[in-house]
């Protein structure tokens, strides 16, 4: 967690921040939605860089699937039960 150095100039001076971002996505049935995620990236003290990392991947990753299930119309359903 405290390895992480900037891409950019090699400072070791990083600090962890969340950005508020919009992605454009698709659901299950192809309909393009927009998803709104906090998204944690990463500063760079000495240069203000600013990137993503793999936290930002399994955020964005998570905030789909989170996304998904609203969406789903069916999806209080139970395995056992027939559904068509
Ligand atoms: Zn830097």
């Amino acid at each position: 967690m405290h390895d992480i150095h900037c891409p950019n100039c090699g400072s070791s001076d990083i600090q962890p921040r969340t950005v508020k971002d919009r992605l454009r996505a698709s659901d299950l049935r192809g309909e393009i939605f927009e998803l709104a995620l906090q998204l944690p990236v990463w500063t760079c003290r000495a240069c203000n860089l600013c990137w993503q990392g793999q936290e930002a991947v399994a955020a964005v990753e998570a905030a789909y699937q989170n996304a998904l299930v609203r969406r789903s119309p069916s999806r209080i359903t139970t395995w056992n039960e027939p559904h068509f």
